[in-house]
């Protein structure tokens, strides 16, 4: 039996259309997506049916907007599969199942209750359309009833359902826009603007923002200028008059959804610049056609230059995301991990549903299936570039390398094994950027750790006392540069089993056994001067040792284990730096350097001079490390004193 007339709604409906009547939510104008992707959903389910079923003929799709400004209406009509009575009441009677479900379940959630802001985030579907209109009138026929229909509702507590003379399937939902609040003359004060609702070029603007690649024409009459035809059948370049035409709104093929073999570098580079703003060709991109297990296609773009505002906190990282071609959100940050904020692009999946909230997004596992697809195939290719095209990868390093590095380093080194194979360091012994794998190749047999030295330049870190012994051996040192470099590598801490080492941390372990045994006998007998200067030095180093580094220098600071000295440096620059944990400091002194006979001669001499060479010493030290020393006038006042003796 059906039953005519005025009819209740349910009371979840009831306040969803409250919520939508005054809502306060900026976000209006998403009811137009809204009701467009419901028509281009109901083409769909036609046109499906429409494959086995042949008394469904298949028409020309198209999805029509009209503008009546006049009664203030926006109506949108498809010929799509329409709805049966039944249909009728169950769709648009109650609360369909999927997104305004959702949108009401977080509502109940009393944080949520307030913040009408998050609208936008949900599909909340046909409702929405209450948002701009005081009454909407829905005409629709299902090809699979004899008589079409005539929803009408005014958003309170009921709507009307009649039967309706409608000679083609689809639907047809006229919006009688809400009068704008306030009188004319106090416009300003008034809260929203329907009446924008009612211009050609406004609706054009949000049919291209949200609607652009869905895949039917999306049709308006649009008022244009031409010339007046005179009698003679000629243009009459004076006059002009206003003609109505039959526009496609949106342009439907998105460019990610054809083959790669379709679409030529250009278009893909042009494409990229009107989407993303950028006034320059991308550095690399990537086309991806995925289908299977998960079905998406995607763009993804390096851009040449770092946006300016990458590392700030308010930069935004993350991919369009769309569904079936309908633009969902501008940034999913769900869809690229940290370290790869700097890609633009975007991704459209069949596979999720419109009515997808940022809330659920986060624990959509489909989402999470194309991220990591997305992630991979990044990483591949950048490996793909690092092997075959050398030169560009370096430029892209140069811009995102630390990015990598990154990567690397955060969540305690999850991504290390995917991600070290990326880094490239340059090196004392070579020119070039190189590889772990690379270092490891050209190692020396004798070597069994990889060395690495912390400076601003290759020519600081050859200069560097540590680095006598290693240069002696012909070894090669990674040099680190950037600040986050040391973290990394005590992240990595072994790469093939080859030990990541410092040259600027105790026991490099370089010597032959009877070195060794050399070393611990002079350890022996010179303790007392050690034990000595340690005493003099207690407030600065944990020990001084004898070194079996040094060659040429005098004297090295070396950390223990741990903190390192550029760790220790980078961390002092932290908010409450000062307080921050710092490296434990060993004075090394070279034993075979002129230097340590006259500390010898002092000692034995019992010469009070002896502290103030100490704190010279390791005031020297300090300076080679690049650390500031504590008391500079202290310390140009005993130089001074000393160049003037030693002229006496
Ligand atoms: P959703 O699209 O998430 O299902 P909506 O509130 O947007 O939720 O729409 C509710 C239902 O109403 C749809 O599922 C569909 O069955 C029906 N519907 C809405 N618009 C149309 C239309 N233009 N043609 C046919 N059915 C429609
Ligand atoms: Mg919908």
């Amino acid at each position: 039996m059906i039953k005519l007339g005025k009819m209740k709604f349910k009371t979840e409906t009831k306040r969803l259309l409250d919520l939508m009547i005054n809502s306060i939510y900026t976000n209006k104008e998403i009811f137009l997506r809204e009701l467009i992707s419901n028509a281009s959903d109901a083409i769909d389910k036609y046109h499906f049916l429409s494959l086995t079923n042949n008394e469904l003929i298949q028409t020309d799709y198209e999805i029509n907007i009209s503008i009546d400004e006049k009664n203030r209406t926006l109506t949108i009509k498809d010929n799509g599969i329409g709805m049966t009575y039944e249909e009728l009441n169950a769709n648009l009677g109650t609360i369909a199942k999927s997104g305004s479900a959702d949108f009401m379940k977080a509502m109940d959630d009393k944080a949520n209750a307030d913040k009408i802001d998050i609208i936008g985030q949900f599909g909340v579907g046909f409702y929405s359309a209450f948002m701009v209109s005081d009454r909407i009138v829905v005409l629709t026929k299902s090809p699979f009833s004899d008589t079409g229909y005539k929803f009408v509702s005014k958003g309170e507590d009921s709507y009307e359902v009649n039967e309706y003379v409608k000679a083609d399937h689809g639907t047809e939902i006229v919006l009688h826009l809400r009068k704008n609040l306030g009188s004319e003359e106090n416009l300003e004060n008034s809260v929203d603007d329907f009446n924008e609702f009612l211009e050609e070029y406004t609706i054009k603007s949000l049919v291209k923002k949200y609607s652009d690649y869905v895949r039917y024409p999306i049709t308006m009459l649009i008022s244009k200028q031409v010339p007046v035809i005179n009698e003679l059948g000629e243009e009459d370049k004076e006059k002009t008059e206003t003609k109505m035409e039959l526009e496609t709104l949106n342009s439907m093929i998105p460019i990610w959804k054809k083959l790669k073999s379709e679409v030529t570098e250009e278009d893909i580079n042009s494409f990229y610049k009107s989407k993303f703003y950028d006034y320059q060709d991308p550095f690399s991109y990537l086309h991806l056609n995925v289908e299977g297990n998960i079905t998406y296609n995607s763009l993804v773009f390096i851009p040449q230059k770092p946006p300016h505002d990458l590392y700030s906190e308010k930069f935004e990282k993350g991919l369009q995301l769309y569904v079936k071609g309908v633009f969902i959100m501008d940034k999913c940050k769900d869809l690229l991990p940290d370290y790869l904020r700097f890609v633009k692009g975007l991704v459209d999946s069949a596979d999720l549903s419109l009515n997808i909230s940022r809330e659920i997004l986060q624990q959509n596992h489909q989402l999470e299936k194309i991220s990591i697809n997305i992630e991979k195939k990044i990483v591949s290719e950048l490996e793909k570039m690092l092997k075959n095209d050398r030169e560009k990868y370096l430029d892209f390093f140069k811009n995102y390398g630390v990015n990598l590095k990154y990567g690397v380093y955060d969540k305690y080194g999850e991504k290390k094994e995917m991600l070290q194979d990326l880094l490239v360091y340059e090196t004392v012994n070579g020119d070039s950027y190189i590889t772990l794998k690379e270092y490891v190749e050209k190692m020396l047999e004798n070597q069994d750790v990889i060395y690495y030295a912390s400076g601003k330049t290759k020519e600081a870190i050859l200069a560097m006392p540590q680095m006598d012994l290693v240069k002696k051996q012909g070894f090669d040192v990674l040099i680190l540069k950037d600040e986050i470099d040391e973290f990394v590598f005590n992240i990595i801490s072994s790469y093939q089993d080859k030990k990541l080492k410092s040259v600027n941390q105790g026991n490099l372990d370089l010597l032959s056994k009877e070195e060794k045994d050399k070393i611990e006998e002079l350890k022996k007998e010179k303790q007392s001067l050690l034990e000595k200067l340690k005493e003099l030095l207690k407030d600065d180093v944990s020990d001084v040792i004898l070194s079996n580094r040094l060659t040429d220098s005098p004297v090295c600071l070396v950390s223990g284990e741990g903190v390192s000295f550029e760790m220790e440096k980078i961390l002092s620059q932290m908010p409450n730096g000062k307080d921050n944990v710092k490296a434990s400091k060993v004075l090394e002194i070279n034993p075979n350097h002129q230097l340590f006979n006259v500390f010898e001669s002092l000692y034995e001499n019992n010469d009070e001079a002896l502290a103030d060479y100490a704190t010279l010493l390791y005031d020297q030290a300090l300076l080679m490390e690049g650390f500031a020393i504590k008391d500079p006038v202290s310390f140009s006042k005993k130089m001074c004193e000393l160049m003037i003796k030693s002229n006496k």
